[in-house]
Order: structure tokens, then C-alpha cells, then sequence
């Protein structure tokens, strides 16, 4: 069985280092908001080129916190791509703000041509996710909001490390937010997630959100929330951040195999804008028979995910919002006709042998 992901080889890479420092956190006597959460945010600052972070509870906090640190609420527009995570799109529904959709490009992103008619009085935001780790056309979007006076916000979800123009996305935006679920680039051993900017104030912001409200305790100054990260994944995320080169080169070069060696015409292969560097969280290829290819894979024991299979604005959720089918047509056919081919750190050489031949093979 070749698995879509297998999190205990990424653990057992460096079992040593994760065990030592789980038990040194252990005995610490110290497990929220303390040293390790300190230096993990440092650390992490300096590798996406940041120089001020918020380490909180998840990737969607981390969303959620950065449109409540810019004052999202009510009667606000937040424009974002039409397929994304449906997370993306929960952050603004937490800030009670609307969610305007645009219809992505040929790299998954949000198509930048097409934001000028969504922007209205109401809109404060332009939430980018740099979707299955490449980074979007970030000086496009930067200039979008310097000339309409709008919020860069950032959802790296899937990106850590990804550049554009040889800078660190977050270079160009107010506030990038990561998650460290753990099948994330950076993953940890339970949920996780951070938020980056390059203004202090926003992060000092965020960091009284995380915490109650409060930056004296029991001194509450706004409406805040719980969204602490622990110590012993702020500890454990530092022994994977110093490994983190490696792991992205791991995944570069399961890529790199791909691209040169599927060869099917009927299969779709994924391309990197110019400018741009993909660091690969999901190596997403594209066929007209979508789910005749997953259940071929599927006979040969080769777990293929779908990422995603109904876009946010026809799912359940979104309802309220009244799309029907056809609203978002190029989000729609992504969603059906994308297939994620198995690519995570430890994946071995027979193992891409196996998914390589078996996708050429496919008729
Ligand atoms: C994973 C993910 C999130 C949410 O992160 P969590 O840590 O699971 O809350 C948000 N956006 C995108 C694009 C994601 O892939």
C-alpha cells in the first residue's frame, strides 16, 4: 500500500531529537506561553523573513486572529480565491465579515485580473492563500491593495517558505498566517499555528487576542479568545524548524521526479508561475476522469486525495450565500477534476516507482 501520507516516518527521522526534547518540556514544570513558545518565534520570524511572530492554536486562529487584529467585523468584504480550504473562508464568517469570491488562475491562485470589479466601499481585506505551496503573484497583489488601500492578509497555510521574486511571501503582505497541522510542511504533534508581520503593533495585537483579551492578567482590554500554543509543540516544532531545509529539499526532489518522469497525456501536470517557488505541500495533477484515475490508483493500492472536492461556496456551510453550480466555473472544474499524488517526507524511491509507472500506465 503506498499511503497519501505517512506522519510516522517524518517522526521517526528524528525521533531522538522529538523524544528528548518532549521529555525536557516534560520536566520543564513549564507547559503554556513560555520559553519554547518564546524561541520558537523567533526562530520561526527569522525563517519567513518576519521579524515579528504570534505563535497561537491553529492555522484558522492564526486567520481568524490576523482579520480581528486589522478590525474585520460586521458589513466588511474580504476578498479570497474560490478554491481554497474551506478554513480560509471560516476566518472571515468567525470575524462576522463577508466572504467575496474570485476565481483562480492556472496555478491554483487567486487570478489577480479579476479583483479590481470585486473591490467595493466595504472591502478591507485581501486574504491570498499561496494554495498547495506555491506562492501567488504577491507583488500584483500588493499593488491591488497600496492603490485601493486595502489589507494584504496572507493564508500560508500550505507555504511555508515559498518565495516570490526571492523574497519570503510575507515580505509583501501585513500579516501571514501558518498552520502547523501536523501533515503541514511544518508540522507539529497536534494542532498549531502562527501569525507573522512586519508591524510589531498587529503582533503585539494578536498576542493579547490569543490570550483572553489580556496583556496583565485578569486585566481583560478587549474580546479575546484562547488560542495558546503549548510548549511542548512550540519545543517539538523547533526540532523540526532546524530540519526544515532538508525536509523541503526532500519534497522538492519527489516533485522533480514527477514533473520529468509522468508522461501520460490524459494527466494534467502542475506548473510554477515565473517568479514564484513552490515548496510543494501537494503535488495536485489534473484529468478529465478524475475518478476513473483515483479508483485505477486505488486497485493498485495508491491512496489519492482530493484537494478539494466541492469548493466553499457550494458547500453546506455556504449555503446561506446562495451560489448554485456554475457560479465559480473554474473553481468547480478544479474541484472536479483534481487528484493529489502521494509526495511527504520519507517517501521512498520504489514507492514513487510504483505511482510513476502506474499513472503512466493509464489509459
Ligand atoms: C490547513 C489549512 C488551514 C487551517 O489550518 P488548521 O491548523 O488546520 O486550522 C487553513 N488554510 C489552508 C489553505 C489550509 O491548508
Amino acid at each position: 500500500m503506498i499511503p497519501s501520507n505517512d506522519l510516522l516516518r517524518q517522526y521517526t527521522m528524528y525521533k531522538h531529537e522529538y523524544d528528548s526534547k518532549a521529555i525536557e518540556v516534560l520536566q520543564s514544570g513549564y507547559y503554556i506561553l513560555g520559553k519554547e513558545v518564546t524561541a520558537f518565534e523567533a526562530e520561526f520570524a527569522a525563517y519567513v523573513g518576519a521579524p515579528h511572530c504570534a505563535g497561537v492554536a491553529s492555522g484558522l486562529d492564526a486567520l481568524t486572529i490576523a482579520l480581528k487584529c486589522l478590525n474585520v467585523e460586521f458589513g466588511d468584504e474580504v476578498i479570497l480565491p474560490s478554491n481554497t480550504y474551506i478554513a480560509t473562508v471560516l476566518a472571515v464568517s468567525a470575524c462576522g465579515a463577508t466572504p467575496i469570491f474570485a476565481e483562480p488562475d492556472e496555478y491554483y491562485n487567486i487570478d489577480t485580473k479579476l479583483i479590481g470589479k470585486l473591490i467595493t466601499p466595504r472591502t478591507k481585506v485581501i486574504l491570498s492563500v499561496n494554495l498547495y505551496g506555491q506562492s501567488c503573484d504577491m507583488k500584483s497583489l500588493r499593488a491591488v491593495c497600496d492603490e485601493n488601500d486595502l489589507f494584504l492578509v496572507e493564508d500560508c497555510a500550505q507555504s511555508h517558505g515559498s518565495l516570490f521574486e526571492e523574497k519570503p511571501t510575507p515580505y509583501f503582505s501585513d500579516i501571514s498566517c501558518y498552520s502547523f497541522y501536523p501533515s503541514k510542511n511544518l508540522g507539529a504533534f497536534s494542532d498549531a499555528g502562527a501569525l507573522v508581520s512586519g508591524d510589531e503593533e498587529l503582533i503585539k495585537k494578536a498576542k493579547v487576542i490569543r490570550n483572553y483579551g489580556s496583556e496583565k492578567r485578569y486585566h481583560n482590554e478587549m474580546i479575546g479568545m484562547n488560542s495558546r500554543l503549548s510548549e511542548m509543540q512550540a519545543g517539538l516544532l523547533r526540532v523540526k524548524l532546524s530540519h526544515i531545509d532538508e525536509l523541503t529539499a526532500q519534497r522538492a526532489s519527489l516533485a522533480g521526479r514527477y514533473l520529468k518522469e509522468i508522461n501520460n497525456p490524459l494527466i494534467t501536470l502542475p506548473s510554477v508561475r515565473e517568479n514564484a517557488t513552490d515548496v510543494h505541500h501537494l503535488f495536485v495533477v489534473r484529468t478529465e476522469r478524475r475518478d476513473d484515475f483515483v479508483g485505477y490508483m486505488q486497485e493498485r493500492d495508491i491512496h489519492i486525495l482530493i484537494h478539494y472536492p466541492i469548493p466553499p461556496h457550494l458547500s453546506g456551510a455556504y449555503a446561506h450565500l446562495g451560489y448554485s453550480t456554475g457560479a465559480f466555473p473554474i473553481a468547480e472544474h478544479y474541484a472536479n477534476t483534481v487528484a493529489t499524488l502521494p509526495l511527504f517526507n520519507g517517501m521512498t524511491e520504489n514507492e514513487q516507482t510504483v505511482v510513476i509507472n502506474a499513472a503512466n500506465d493509464w489509459r
